[in-house]
């Protein structure tokens, strides 16, 4: 079986080099574990600060380590009774073709419900992220403005659409090509911009004549800056991500205007989903009942193999992708 792992720590933006192929034995589970063959690996912007070697809230990778990741899987042999072969299963242990897990740490899954890659994305971490980060750290409340950044991504496609389903008066999103814009257009967002179109701030002020209430920031840097100045009265701000930041070796200067929170009373709630789970049954039921009346649209891109998973990780925080990034194994 293969498996990848951290060859060496990127500096800037990662390169094929970090990562290596690697062969390993195949294990067989003990009494209360099994073995997964995983069939959907998940590659998230999260994954590039736990490269570095730096203390945060989730522990970095380990040199010539395996990566970690989502990962969706049957059970191809099994020492649990509870989880027989067959079984599909969520689980923390990716970037492998196949990885031995100890059964109180998977979550059983159902494929008749939902397309098994659907757990890593719609229904899985990314969903929750977007309703919990929206509804719970932004306190979305019917009638607001929404401003989503990194809005055809996994997170802000499903933001703009929840806010939409769920009374927003005006959603706007910004993306990173003229393709994506139009996706978004697509997905029933009232307006979109290609933040490479000028200065975000121009493009967001001619979106939102009468300003936003509530952003949700996926993207840091300038996008925050603006998001600031436009923000009306007692706006509120979900911080979920500063992807922008992620692969800079200096110090980010933006946003130079945070002053502007004071005046106009903003709430700057800084967001991690492992943080909210208690908002998980009820975005469940929510993201169930979407998904069967078809109101909510998941666009996923999809890469094949194993060996392919490094490029989709690189690709992903150059903007390759639309709605999820998953790796087929
Ligand atoms: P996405 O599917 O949105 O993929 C990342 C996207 O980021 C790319 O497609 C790219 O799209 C965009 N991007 C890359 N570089 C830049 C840049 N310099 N400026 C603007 N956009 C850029 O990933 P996710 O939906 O999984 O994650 C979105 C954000 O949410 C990330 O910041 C992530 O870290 C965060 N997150 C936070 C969680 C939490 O608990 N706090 C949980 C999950 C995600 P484009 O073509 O538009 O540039």
């Amino acid at each position: 079986t293969r498996r990848i792992t951290l060859a060496s720590r990127p500096q800037g933006a990662p390169v094929p080099e970090n990562f290596r192929l690697e062969e390993a034995e195949l294990p067989e589970p003990g009494p209360g574990q099994v073995l997964v063959a995983n069939r959907w690996m998940s590659v998230d912007p999260y994954m590039r600060g736990r490269m570095n070697d730096v203390k945060s809230y989730v522990p970095p990778f380990q040199l010539d380590q395996p990566l970690d990741g989502g990962a969706v899987g049957q059970v191809v042999a099994s020492g649990a009774p509870e989880l027989p072969v067959g079984a599909t299963v969520l689980h923390g242990a990716g970037w492998r073709e196949h990885a031995l897990l100890d059964a109180g740490s998977v979550t059983v899954v159902d494929p008749e419900l939902a397309p098994e890659s659907a757990y890593l994305g719609v229904l899985g971490m990314p969903g929750l992220t977007a309703y919990a980060g929206l509804m719970g750290a932004a306190r979305f409340r019917p009638g607001d403005t929404v401003f989503v950044s990194g809005a055809a991504g996994a997170v802000g496609s499903l933001v703009g659409q929840i806010a939409r389903l769920s009374g927003a008066a005006r959603v706007i999103g910004s993306a990173g090509s003229p393709e994506k814009v139009q996706r978004l257009l697509e997905l029933g967002f009232d307006a979109a911009f290609d933040y490479h179109d000028g200065p975000v701030l121009e493009r967001l002020r001619e979106a939102a004549p009468e300003g936003i209430d509530v952003y949700f920031d996926n993207v840091g840097g300038e996008h925050l800056e603006a998001a600031i100045s436009v923000l009306n009265t007692r706006g509120r701000v979900c911080l979920c991500g500063a992807i922008s930041q992620y692969n800079a070796t200096e110090p980010p200067a933006a946003p130079r205007n945070l002053a502007l929170a004071i005046g106009k009373m903003l709430s700057l709630q800084g967001f991690l989903v492992g943080g909210w789970q208690d908002m998980a049954p009820e975005f469940r039921e929510k993201m169930a009942g979407w998904l069967a009346s078809g109101e909510i649209a998941w666009d996923q891109t999809v890469r094949e193999g194993l060996e392919d998973a490094p490029q989709a990780f690189i690709d992903l925080l150059a903007g390759a992708n639309t709605g999820k990034m998953v790796v087929r194994l």
